[in-house]
């Protein structure tokens, strides 16, 4: 496991980081939540589809970028023009929007990880910082 805070490398097996001491518990849980947890697992695949959908609206706008491109500078076959000046706007809005859309599942993901973490993982044994 490396560590989030330092990035030193250490055992799966130790709790804790043996440069900064940072708990390793605490990713253990939120990891194991993400896979058992049904609101979370949900959550998280939608997290997924949101970012496959910004994947491919991302592609397509830059494809179609290309074709512009194309269109204009070697004026190849006017085609070009028209099918990435009929797709760049709605490719870039979808990609805007499943961006948007994505952060939010994000921050949810993270405030439902926050709630259901068990506050004894941090117990005497976490460093002061
Ligand atoms: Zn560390």
């Amino acid at each position: 496991m490396v560590c989030p805070k330092c990035g030193l490398e250490t055992e799966d097996a130790k709790n804790f980081c043996e440069q900064c001491g940072f708990d390793f518990r605490e990713i253990k849980t939120q990891e194991n939540l993400l896979e058992t947890d049904p609101v979370l697992v949900s959550m998280n695949n939608q997290y997924i589809r949101y970012g496959i959908v910004r994947l491919i609206a991302g592609v397509v706008t830059l494809a179609c970028l290309f074709l512009i491109y194309q269109w204009l500078e070697n004026n190849i076959w006017d085609g070009f023009g028209d099918i990435g000046l009929l797709f760049f706007l709605p490719a870039l809005i979808v990609f805007i929007v499943f961006s948007v859309l994505r952060g939010s599942v994000k921050k949810k993901i993270q405030r439902e990880l926050i709630n259901r973490t068990p506050k004894n993982t941090h117990d005497h044994n976490s460093p002061k910082l």
